[in-house]
């Protein structure tokens, strides 16, 4: 077990504490940023699967940006020069998806700052001059630490250190979200590439395999509203499955068609209703700050805001 010796530990390397590191990267400061996952994508994740001997894959999280805020357009415009997002305009005239997966962006960020994947923070605790953030490998001894993961999880983390930031993150309540993705050996009988009705079972469904730059067999990716989601969250995701797809086929009056791959995901934390104020919190005396969606808005967009936003906030209190 190693013991490091840094300025900064940013928690998270989704879009928000990707974001962070990349504004920070750059300003003379010795950082080093973990995830829990085993690869990049946080809540944008794309999953791969083998159907009939071909490498498909599903975007089972977030399905698509906007870029309205002028900062965020910018990025997304060197992105899109870097080939790693593109417009999808089926989901609407400003919207954008990763290409080839909807993690490819947060894959570009991740190899600049570089992240320390399998890494799962479990604790933070108070040190003399700084913060020791604890993991099953590695410790990592920080001046200052940055939490970029979703609300309910920084609150666990945040608690015994720094209350008033985990009173912040307790104030944002996030919604569970089944994700089914579905392929099938010949295209469905259905026109539109995106389908999105918040009051229907299955809220959001979407031709996965028509998104620019994806190519293979026809693949689906079907989102249950919140309500549904909560009905049959305690499910095994083998039984989702054939719900949610029976759900989509009787919304859409869609002759139901066998696929030949599902697999179900359930995201606890899907999209959460965003606390008031600033979009980003950092305790200057404490050194030690948060960001995430649910500061801003349940959304790519919003993550990226409140990131930037924190590594605004430490720079010129530094
Ligand atoms: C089903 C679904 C559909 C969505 N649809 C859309 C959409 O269409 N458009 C849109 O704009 N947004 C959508 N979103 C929301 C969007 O994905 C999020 O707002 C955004 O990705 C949040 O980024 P983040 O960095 O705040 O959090 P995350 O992406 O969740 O990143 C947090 C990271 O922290 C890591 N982590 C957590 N705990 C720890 C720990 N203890 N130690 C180390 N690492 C940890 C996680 O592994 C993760 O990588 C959707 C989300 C979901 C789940």
């Amino acid at each position: 077990m190693g013991y490091f010796d840094i300025d900064i530990c940013v928690i998270g390397a989704g879009m928000a504490g990707l974001a962070c590191a990349t504004r920070l990267s750059g300003a003379g400061l010795t950082m080093k940023v973990i995830d829990k996952g085993r690869g990049p994508g946080g809540r944008m994740s794309t999953r791969r699967a083998e159907i009939a001997g071909e490498m498909v894959s599903f975007d089972h999280g977030a399905q698509y940006f906007t870029a309205r805020n002028p900062d965020f357009a910018t990025a997304v415009k060197a992105w899109q020069s870097q080939g790693v997002v593109a417009p999808w305009p089926e989901a609407g005239e400003d919207a954008y998806v990763g290409t080839p997966g909807m993690n490819s962006p947060i894959k570009a960020m991740a190899q600049n700052v570089g992240v320390q994947w399998n890494c799962r923070a479990s604790a933070i605790v108070r040190e003399r001059n700084g913060w020791r953030v604890e993991t099953e490998g590695d410790d990592f001894l920080a001046k200052s630490v940055l939490v970029a993961i979703p609300a309910e999880q920084a609150h666990e983390l945040l608690e015994p250190v720094a209350p008033d930031l985990a009173k912040v993150a307790a104030g944002a309540r996030s919604e569970p979200c089944w994700a089914v993705m579905a392929g099938f050996s010949q295209p469905l009988d259905i026109e539109s590439d995106a389908f999105r009705d918040a009051d229907a079972r299955v809220s959001w469904a979407a031709r996965n395999s028509a998104k620019p730059s994806r190519s293979g067999k026809e693949c689906w990716v079907l989102h249950a509203s919140p309500s549904r989601s909560r009905e049959l969250l305690d499910l095994p995701k083998e039984e989702v499955g054939p719900i949610l797809l029976q759900d989509f086929f009787e919304q859409t009056g869609t002759t139901p068609v066998d696929p030949i791959h599902l697999a179900a995901h359930r995201w606890l934390y899907s999209m959460a209703e965003p606390v008031d104020g600033e979009p980003a919190r950092f305790d200057r005396t404490n050194r030690i700050g948060i960001a995430g969606d649910y500061l801003h808005s349940p959304r790519v967009e919003g993550a990226w805001i409140s990131g930037t936003a924190l590594a605004e906030k430490m720079l010129a209190e530094a």
